[in-house]
């Protein structure tokens, strides 16, 4: 039996998150990184994330902070001409590095993301004013200081709920199901 490079390995569990199966496609034109609005603040761009990718180095990539400046634009997916979806590859990259606990350090989206599953998952809804208060008290609570000013400008602006808004049973029945295919399918919570 012929066992597996090390590159091999990491490109197979990559094209097994949803997302991250077009990386065997890239030619490497570079039209994703010309595309990108944040290339400028990653330390590497989103086509040397995939060569890198495909050259094994998966501790250089997962430790990578370009994943976590992706803004979600979808302008690399949509110009690929290739049809590599760009956008679900840097998704799949948040999802190994969290796996491996290897998070950028200087990132406060994983914890954004963790407190977005525990709100959806325990009520089925994202009271904004709690959930935000909830993401700052685990990341970093003096920024929600800073915040505050903002908070009551939206607030003012009935742009800020503190009511939770509850989901049908059927609606949080939903999103429970959603949420548990996605940790099926290699998801985080
Ligand atoms: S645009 Fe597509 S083919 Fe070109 S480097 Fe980016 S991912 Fe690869
Ligand atoms: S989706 Fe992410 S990687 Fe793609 S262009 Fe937008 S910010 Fe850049």
């Amino acid at each position: 039996m012929q066992l597996k490079t090390r590159s091999e390995t990491f490109i197979e569990e990559i094209c097994d998150i949803p997302g991250g199966e077009g990386i065997k496609r890239c030619i490497q034109c570079g039209t994703c990184t010309a595309s990108c609005p944040n290339a400028d603040k990653m330390d590497h761009t989103p086509a040397e994330l995939i060569a890198m990718a495909r050259a094994g180095m998966r501790r250089e990539v997962l430790s990578s902070n370009a994943m976590w400046y992706c803004l979600s634009c979808y302008l690399c997916t949509v110009r690929c001409p290739r049809g590599i979806k760009q956008t679900g590859l840097m998704h799949a990259f948040e999802s190994l590095a969290m796996r491996d606990g290897v998070s950028y350090a200087g990132s406060f989206t994983p914890t954004m993301y963790r407190s977005f599953n525990h709100f959806a998952c325990a009520l089925g809804s994202m009271p904004e004013f709690g959930f935000m208060t909830w993401f700052y008290m685990l990341s970093n609570p003096l920024r929600a200081w800073k915040m505050i000013p903002i908070a009551l400008e939206l607030f003012r602006h009935g742009r800020l709920s503190i009511k939770a808004r509850r989901l049908t049973p059927e609606g949080t029945k939903q999103l429970r199901a959603i949420l548990e295919k996605a940790e099926t399918l290699g998801g985080v919570t």
